[in-house]
């Protein structure tokens, strides 16, 4: 396996080329492999198994094995398991950032923060799980006492997407393991070796063989493996990040056996910045929220909604600010945008720029693809963006910052809120009343009122509208897997 000089990992053994079922190391049933690249090059990092449906009832079978007996064991022995996870996840951090950049192409320093990121939510439910409290009811009847359990959902399907390889399956595994669930995993086509990693230290580290399952599978085999555990009743949980296309799918499928459902889907964030906003300070946190990853993130600012007496001042600053970005791949000198993940995500960038520009929007910086070739796109920003736009409508999901002028406040959460999406917001203002409204007015479950990065292993992340529901991180993210039981005990006396 070919991987770049200068992203060697010192345990090349971290990138596996097996799925991960019942503790075993193992092909598909059938033998079927698919291989996996390095965008930023091509580059053949692995061959992994192309895992069916066979393999994805023997993960089940796994799974509700290892739930039996994970079920039993105390909060506290969970704890220490998942800290003595955390602990090696840390141990094998530098390793772990390379083999994200390796497979995601993003740079080094995004990867390092990525596995930070991912790896607190594992600390965090260590913890959590110690306080999965339930509730005694003030009794009604004399005798009978009034009781909540809080007890594991059961076997838990997650379905993770590309862009965050490591963090997004981080944070659906640790609160799952922390509850007393079993889990059964599908990466992305595009990114299984982080995942497969992140099961590979936690088997080294403790954790029983069967509780986590990690099934890589193309594109094409993903709907057959997904499809047993949407139909299996074991499986009393799925959990999904990606698009809202696909959750919604997952969603009416997930119906047939009535499972529970948390949804993180897509975003078409608003980026407000009114009259009063620091200016620089706003240049500094859209550069966070647009740029980072190559503005492929799910709380990417989307749409950049500046008030009309900044507006031409902001849009120059960005446009400085943007070409100070130095593109390159991630083991590059200095390099902090890396390529794009594929042909179909510099396709739609360029549809979406294409489509402004024929609409009378203007390019401030950028305005194509890279020279250098590849999945490479120039970071880009254009003024005098529309409501009529595709970009004003659906995720770019790439490095593309459309700039919309607004009037007042008013015109501004009109604007905002004009999407069925809800994920999350941002705006940049100072004056302290317009904070407050705004902050209310905004139709999203997370907001940024003067920062352009919010997100934390500590508070609940989630969206609303087409955006999804149920919570991750936060105390919050524990309930999503487990399941309320009353219990009344009467003739008490
Ligand atoms: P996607 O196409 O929905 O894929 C996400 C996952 O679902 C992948 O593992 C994918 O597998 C799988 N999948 C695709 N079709 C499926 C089907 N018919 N049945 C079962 N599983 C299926 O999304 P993506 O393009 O990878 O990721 C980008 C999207 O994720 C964006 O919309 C972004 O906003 C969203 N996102 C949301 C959050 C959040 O927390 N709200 C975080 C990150 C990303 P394959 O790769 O094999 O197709």
């Amino acid at each position: 396996m070919k991987t770049a000089a200068t992203l060697e990992l010192q345990r090349p053994d971290l990138i596996l080329e097996r799925a991960i079922v019942g503790g075993e190391r193992t092909g598909a049933a059938d033998g079927r492999t698919f291989e996996v690249t390095n965008p930023a090059d091509g580059a053949v990092l692995a061959t992994v198994p192309d895992c069916g449906a066979v393999d994805a009832a023997r993960a089940v079978d796994a799974a509700d094995r290892a739930f039996a007996l994970w079920r039993t064991t105390t909060a506290k022995e969970r704890a220490n398991v998942l800290k003595a996870w955390f602990a090696k996840l840390l141990e094998n951090k530098e390793d772990l950032a390379r083999l994200v950049s390796l497979e995601q192409g993003k740079p080094l320093a995004e990867s390092r923060n990525e596995v930070m990121y991912g790896s607190g939510f594992v600390e965090w439910f260590a913890e959590e799980g110690k306080r999965a409290y339930g509730e005694i009811i003030p009794e009604t009847v004399r005798g009978r006492k009034l009781l909540l359990l809080k007890e594991p959902v059961g076997i838990v399907a997650a379905i993770t997407p590309w862009n965050f390889p490591f963090a997004m399956l981080a944070r659906k595994l640790a609160p799952a393991l922390a509850a007393g669930c079993a889990v059964v995993s599908k990466p992305a086509e595009d990114t299984p070796l982080s995942a497969l990693a992140l099961a590979l230290l936690a088997e080294e580290a403790g954790v029983p063989a069967g509780l986590i399952n990690i099934l890589p599978a193309s594109r094409a085999r993903t709907p057959e493996v997904v499809g047993v555990w949407l139909k299996d009743d074991r499986v009393r949980k799925i959990t999904f990040t990606g698009s809202t296309v696909v959750g919604k799918h997952l969603m009416r499928e997930a119906a047939g056996t009535l499972k529970r459902v948390s949804l993180e889907l897509g975003g078409n964030a608003p980026f407000i910045v009114f009259d009063d906003a620091d200016l620089d300070r706003a240049v500094e946190g859209l550069m966070a929220s647009k740029f980072r990853n190559a503005g492929q993130t799910c709380v990417s600012a989307n749409r950049i909604l500046v008030q009309e007496g900044v507006f031409d001042a902001f849009g120059q600053k960005l446009a400085e600010a943007v070409k100070t970005l130095k593109i390159g791949a991630a083991w590059e000198e200095g390099a902090n945008q890396g390529p794009l993940i594929n042909d179909r995500a510099v396709a739609k960038a360029e549809q979406h720029l294409a489509d402004a520009v024929s609409k009378g929007a203007r390019v401030l910086a950028g305005g194509s693809r890279h020279s250098r070739g590849g999945t490479f796109f120039q970071p880009t920003v254009v003024a005098g963006a529309t409501v009529d736009m595709q970009c004003a409508n659906e995720e770019t999901f790439g490095p593309i910052a459309p700039l919309f002028r607004f009037k007042d406040e008013e015109d501004a959460i009109r604007l905002a809120n004009a999407t069925q999406f809800g994920l999350i917001a941002y705006f940049y203002a100072r004056d302290l009343g317009r904070v407050w409204r705004v902050a209310q007015a905004l139709e999203c479950g997370m907001v940024g009122v003067n920062e352009g990065l919010i997100s934390t292993e500590v508070a609940p992340f989630g969206g609303t509208k087409e955006s999804g529901f149920g919570s991750e991180g936060g105390r919050q993210g524990l309930d999503e897997y487990l399941n309320l039981k009353y219990v009344a005990m009467g003739g008490l006396g």
